[in-house]
């Protein structure tokens, strides 16, 4: 079998790996499609130096079964499926007290453990979960995506009609900003890139504002002067955090959201005069099944975010092009892998 890994922060090489079914709740997955993101490429160069190598990176694909451990009613051979890349410890306070999702020691894939740039994973049948026919694998990679702005409106003041300031305009943001429309609320978007504030405009994302163009004074208009009643700063946007405590109305939530996170400096002072109640959310997990969900109802549409299909033989060669354009801080686009050829 065949992976990719890092040795190395800042380099990936092709590597032979073996995967044997472990313990009678384990199944094998051929992997078929994953995404490659830059969160996978801040940990591939290293921003964070806790992770130990070799690893394999990657957190989101989409596969098929082709090895059950043992016969049970969830899934069977040949069924296609999308992987989670978190599982709670299952042995810390949070998870002992029966609360999993604030678990101290999640298992990441890519980061504390192997992720999923290979052909094929073994792993544990609740961290599985069976895609319907009508979500294709292209758009099943971002169901990790989708998980994550799930978990972030858990922690948001969202009612029918309330302004949801997004801090950044990749991808994620994107994403995010379609389920808050599904959710009734109504998203603005901010980015300094204007391809992102196109791309979300592409989305049906009514309201983009330009970090270039006094945002603080857009949102007042927006919100008839009442500022958005949350606000989602995403991680890896790269913009000024005090932003988020400037456009946020008093009391409100603000959430700092990401599957990696560079250093981030926040200004306590703009946050402590209007009392604001900060939170962090770095995963989605508990969210996988109402992701699916949301996929198969067509409740958002990925087209704006269509990629070409990388074959297995250009992978070392796109993700060395990701390295680079990650350690001059310039702007690359996801890369969609094809794990069959
Ligand atoms: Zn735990």
């Amino acid at each position: 079998m065949i992976g990719w890994k890092v040795s190395e922060f800042g380099k990936i090489e092709k590597t032979k790996h073996q995967e044997f079914l472990d313990g009678l709740d384990s199944v094998k997955i051929k992997l078929t499609r994953a995404l490659v993101t830059e969160d996978d490429v801040a940990y591939v160069c290293g921003e964070d130096k806790s992770i130990k190598l070799p690893v394999i990176p990657v957190r989101f694909a989409v596969g098929q079964v082709s090895e059950v451990a043992q016969d049970n009613e969830f899934l069977k051979k040949g069924d296609r499926v999308v992987l989670s890349s978190v599982s709670p410890c299952g042995s810390c306070p949070s998870c002992e007290s029966g609360k999993p999702e604030n678990c101290y020691n999640f298992s990441v894939a890519g980061k504390t453990v192997d992720g999923f740039l290979k052909d094929f994973a073994v792993t544990n049948l609740s961290n599985v979960y069976a895609l319907p026919q009508s979500v294709k694998d292209g758009d099943a990679v971002y169901i990790e995506y989708v998980a994550l702005a799930l978990s972030v409106i858990d922690k948001l003041n969202v009612k029918k009609s309330s302004h949801v300031a997004i801090i950044g305009g990749n991808v994620f943001a994107s994403i995010l900003a379609q389920i808050l429309i599904y959710y009734q609320a109504v998203p603005i978007l901010i980015d300094e890139k204007e391809s992102n504030l196109r791309m979300a405009k592409k989305s049906g994302i009514y309201y983009t504002v330009s970090t270039n163009s006094k945002p603080e004074k857009e949102i007042a208009s927006i919100t008839g002067g009442r500022m958005a009643s949350s606000v989602v700063y995403v991680t890896r946007s790269g913009l000024n955090t005090e932003l988020a405590y400037k456009i946020a109305s008093h009391n409100a939530p603000v959430v700092f959201a990401g599957y990696s996170y560079p250093t981030l400096k926040v200004p306590m002072n703009v946050a402590l005069a209007k009392q604001i109640q900060t939170s962090c959310v770095t995963n989605g997990y508990g969210n996988y099944l109402s992701a699916i969900n949301i996929l198969a109802n067509k409740a958002i549409d990925l087209s704006a975010y269509a990629l070409p299909v990388t074959q297995m033989d250009d992978i070392v060669e796109e993700v060395e092009k990701m390295i680079s354009r990650f350690n001059d801080k310039k702007p690359f686009n996801n890369l969609l892998v094809d794990l069959l050829g």
